[in-house]
């Protein structure tokens, strides 16, 4: 597609060559020999080279448009896709509207690339075209028509440098321009609570001014240096007519090849002025495309690797042997040997921010350890394929997520059909099915943005619901069910116990009479776990269990 558009567009070139050669003609041929049969062959051929030309730019414009549009689609869905791998480590650190800013200015830059290839291939046919036909029209005319060229190199070199720096300067601060905005938006039930739309909204201004004033800046600079040029360039032409003209009244040259040579001059300012604009937006596409590739070319260290084996899950028993891992520098779990026996449930407690949610996240691998190794039926997580081990893993996690949609959807998500009754029978488990018989249009009501709002506890009981529905041999609740009231979040465990005889249940919670009846109870505390037992052995041990124990009580009476 661009080989034909670079064809096209140099066929158009060699066409352009025609009409002031034709002109030339009128003026120097048919005009003296006052010759109409050649007036009339000019003249149709004129009008047949405009139609034609006009023909060939309509075909032209099609080829970049597809092209474009085809390079943009690949790269914006590519883009989304490659996003869609990334690991947990990867979005820790990054904010949704700087991600987003650099593909939609890559995605504009695209459009840029074609430019530049055609404007490249264009430019460079017509500098080797026309300098030689000027010089053989009249070879000092055509030196004094080039002698500002070198001015335009020089300054054209220097402002695509200055541009290249800005532009990085301002793709940076519109990235964060746009995240702040992001976080404006989807944060403001937080912002108006505390009564600081101000503060933040004026970080965003302040970001967003500044912002405008390097731009305005830099076309300042721009502007300036064109001012320069285009004086330059006047002054050139001054110079340049008034030795043609001299040369016509002398004499030595005919009106019809002065024109014929001015047309051909002005034919060559334009490849000039794009070859020059060229230099200085290459280097602004590369930013971008550099900044849209930083993103693009990262491999993620987690990956679903198609040559490997997929998990088969026989039991459930996920091991864990000798587990360090640490994000970045903080170690959160050291040395952990742990087993969570298949079809029993098995409670993790401890303080908040003690990596209870930390340990949990190494088994589906949204993190991978430093150190040690996990098996589910003595199997390597890392060395069965990503996608099998995710898929039989159930993971609620802290905070519950709805996607816009029928909360049918949501509980259904990623399934293309599934039949009502499971749906119904997974929102009985998780306690769910009540409320939501209760709204008026049931499971078809829309939830999210422009639905019903539900509440923190409802939106929970949804969640687990689209958990409980998998029906995967590994369940795991990371205080699934905070938000509710102790007698619907027993009334879900019991439920929960009968439904996972056969299979493994990882539960971690806040509320421990809720999780007195697990099989096992694992408490960790500094970095790693102190205690382990029943409900009834921990008691008697009489430390760390026993006074979170003690502390729970407390706060639940
Ligand atoms: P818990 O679930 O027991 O409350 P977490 O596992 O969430 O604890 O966190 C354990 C520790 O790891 C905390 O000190 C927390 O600050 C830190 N931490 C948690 N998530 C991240 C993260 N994504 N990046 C860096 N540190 C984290
Ligand atoms: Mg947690």
């Amino acid at each position: 597609m661009i080989a034909q558009s670079i064809g096209v567009n140099l066929f158009m070139i060699l066409i352009s060559l025609l009409p002031p050669y034709l002109t030339k003609i009128l003026i120097d041929n048919v005009y003296p020999n006052q010759d109409e049969h050649l007036l009339y062959i000019v003249l149709i051929l004129t009008v047949l080279i405009s139609i034609f030309s006009g023909f060939i730019s309509f075909i032209n414009g099609y080829f970049v448009h597809n092209l474009n549009m085809r390079l943009a689609l690949k790269t914006g869905l590519e883009f989304y896709r490659h996003i869609g791998t990334l690991n947990f480590s990867f979005f820790d650190q990054r904010k949704v509207g700087e991600i987003m800013s650099r593909e939609s200015d890559a995605l504009s830059s695209i459009s840029g690339v074609l430019v530049i290839i055609n404007t490249a291939f264009q430019s460079l046919f017509t500098l080797l075209i026309f300098p030689p036909i000027l010089i053989y029209i009249n070879w000092k005319l055509a030196l004094l028509s080039i002698a500002v060229l070198p001015i335009d190199v020089i300054m054209s070199w220097y402002m695509s440098k200055f541009s290249a720096n800005r532009t990085r300067i301002l793709a940076e601060k519109s990235a964060e321009v746009s995240a702040k905005r992001i976080e404006y938006i989807s944060g403001i039930r937080t912002i108006q609570a505390l009564g600081i739309e101000n503060f933040i909204f004026g970080r965003i201004k302040n970001l967003t001014v500044e912002t405008a004033g390097i731009r305005l800046n830099t076309y300042a600079w721009q502007g300036t240096a064109s001012f320069f040029l285009s004086s330059a360039h006047a002054v050139g032409a001054f110079i340049y007519s008034i030795y043609g003209w001299i040369q016509i009244l002398s004499g030595h040259l005919t009106l019809g090849s002065y024109l014929a040579f001015t047309a051909y001059v002005g034919y060559l300012s334009a490849p000039m002025q794009g070859m020059m604009s060229l230099l200085i937006n290459y280097r602004e596409v590369l930013v971008h495309i550099q900044r849209f590739t930083d993103i693009y070319d990262l491999r993620p260290n987690i990956y679903n690797d198609p040559k490997l084996d997929p998990l088969i899950i026989t039991k459930g028993s996920i091991v864990f042997n000798q587990v360090t891992f640490a994000y970045k520098d903080e170690l959160v779990l050291k040395n952990i040997s742990l087993a969570f026996q298949a079809g029993c449930i098995t409670a993790v407690v401890g303080k908040s921010g003690n990596g209870k949610t930390t340990l949990v996240q190494l088994i589906p691998r949204l993190y991978d350890p430093q150190a040690g190794t996990i098996t589910i039926d003595n199997q390597k997580i890392e060395q069965v394929s990503l996608s099998s081990l995710r898929k039989q893993i159930g993971f609620v996690q802290q905070d519950p997520f709805l996607f816009y949609g029928t909360i049918k959807e949501n509980i259904a998500i990623g399934r293309t059909q599934c039949p009502m009754w499971r749906i119904e029978e997974a929102a009985k488990i998780a306690d769910a099915h009540e409320f939501i018989q209760a709204l008026s249009e049931g499971y078809d009501t829309q939830v999210g943005e422009r639905g019903v709002q539900l509440s923190q506890g409802q939106k929970q009981r949804v969640v687990l619901a689209r958990a409980v529905l998998l029906n995967a041999p590994i369940l795991i609740l990371d205080e699934a069910t905070s938000a509710l009231d102790t007698e619907s979040e027993r009334k879900i465990y019991t439920a929960l116990g009968k439904e996972r005889t056969d299979y493994t249940t990882i539960i971690i919670s806040h509320r421990l009479s809720t999780i007195k009846n697990a099989h096992q109870i694992v408490v960790i505390d500094e970095n790693t776990i102190v205690e382990q037992g029943t409900h009834a052995e921990l008691m008697k041990l009489n430390k760390v269990y026993y006074s979170l124990y003690g502390m729970a009580e407390e706060t639940e009476s």
